[in-house]
Formats: C-alpha cells, sequence, structure tokens
C-alpha cells in the first residue's frame, strides 16, 4: 500500500490556525456531493476517516489529515452550496481564498470535478480564479465510471474532460495535469498517489 498511516490531526477556521509542522500538504476541493469523502477513503483505505468533516460545525473548516506522517491531505469546504445563505457562502469564499493565497506549505490544490457530467461554470470559474492566481492546480475528475445518461449531456467521460480541458486554456499559462478517478472501481487512485509523491519531491 502507499498509504501506510493516515491520522486525522485538526480541524482550522482559518489559515493562521493550520498546523505549522511545515510539512508539504495537498487540499481537495470541489463542488459539494463531487465525491470528495468517497476519494479520500479510497485514498487512505479507510471507510469512515473522512466523515470527519461532514459533521455539523465542521463543513466550513479546513480539515488536516495526516499521510505516511510526512504529508498532509488537506479537506477544504465544499463549494456551490445552492441553498446556503449569502452570509455563509461568502464567508467561505474569503477564508478559502486566504488559505489558498497564504498557505507556504500547500504544493498544490487537488480540484475534483465531476468526470460524469458536461464542464459546469462554478467548477471552471474556480479553477480560473486558481490559475489566474498562479496557485499549482492538478484536476481531479470523479466518478468516471459512470455511463448512464445525465440530463445534462450523458457523454462520456474521456469527453468531459477534453471539454473541461479545452475551457481552461485561458485560465493558465500551462494546462494542468489532470487525472481519471472513480471511488467505485478505484480507477486512478494509485496514479493520483503517485503523482502526489512526484509533486512531493521536486
Ligand atoms: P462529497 O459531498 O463531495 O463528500 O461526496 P460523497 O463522497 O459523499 O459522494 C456523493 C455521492 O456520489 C454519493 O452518493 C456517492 O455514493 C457518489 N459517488 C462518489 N464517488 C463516486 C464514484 O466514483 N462513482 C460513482 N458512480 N458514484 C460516486
Amino acid at each position: 500500500h502507499l498509504v501506510k498511516s493516515a491520522e486525522f490531526v485538526k480541524s482550522s477556521p482559518k489559515e493562521s490556525d493550520c498546523p505549522k509542522d511545515g510539512l508539504p500538504e495537498f487540499a481537495l476541493v470541489g463542488r459539494s456531493n463531487v465525491g470528495k469523502s468517497s476519494l479520500i477513503n479510497v485514498l487512505v483505505n479507510r471507510k469512515e476517516l473522512a466523515q470527519t468533516s461532514k459533521k455539523p460545525g465542521k463543513t466550513q473548516l479546513i480539515n488536516h489529515y495526516r499521510i505516511n506522517r510526512n504529508w498532509y491531505l488537506v479537506d477544504l469546504p465544499g463549494y456551490g452550496f445552492a441553498k446556503a445563505p449569502t452570509a455563509v457562502r461568502t464567508g467561505w469564499n474569503e477564508f478559502t481564498k486566504g488559505y489558498f493565497l497564504n498557505r507556504k506549505t500547500l504544493v498544490a490544490v487537488l480540484l475534483l470535478v465531476d468526470g460524469s457530467i458536461t464542464p459546469q461554470k462554478i467548477d471552471l470559474d474556480c479553477a480560473d480564479w486558481l490559475g489566474r492566481n498562479k496557485i499549482p492546480v492538478t484536476v481531479v475528475f470523479t466518478k468516471c465510471d459512470r455511463r448512464k445518461k445525465q440530463k445534462n449531456g450523458g457523454k462520456p467521460s474521456e469527453e468531459n474532460v477534453r471539454d473541461f480541458e479545452k475551457q481552461l486554456q485561458d485560465s493558465f499559462d500551462q494546462c494542468p495535469p489532470w487525472i481519471m478517478t472513480s471511488s467505485t472501481t478505484g480507477q486512478g487512485k494509485d496514479e493520483l498517489l503517485h503523482h502526489v509523491a512526484r509533486l512531493r519531491d521536486y
């Protein structure tokens, strides 16, 4: 196993409260329901590690998980809660932006995008903001096992990935790397962990 240990360390309300031991970290961000908790649990071979971040009150926090005692996987709040009051949404934006812009140990953002549907504006906007702020991004497509007809498209995930990539061209100097995953089949798990290891060793 590439992941030998995984432990929840802490939940932080803002960047300045995050762990200060200097370990490199990778932050997961994506629309709510994109499959973030499922992916975390698959990556670390655990059934319920990511449940922590779903407990009421923890959803607006930065959650740190230490992997193999030498790097952090960071679970950030999901965006796109259509029903959240404006104040909650704005608060989320400000503290998440603060984290992205100030966190020195952040190696890359793992931007989760649902690979089973056509590109969504909110995901493209998020990627665009990260790109323009020169924050390293890896796009991680989720649910790539899905083949059934969707309301908005029903295309195979390869096609959704290509469309998304095409629409990102103006946001980044260099097209960000991307990985196709599925928490149902385990597709992309080792590729993602190897990718993280490579970035960490730079
Ligand atoms: P989160 O809100 O981003 O943490 O998303 P969850 O991990 O709770 O997943 C949201 C929904 O998508 C659940 O119903 C999962 O069963 C489903 N889901 C998550 N990952 C996959 C996947 O890789 N394939 C399929 N087919 N469904 C998935």
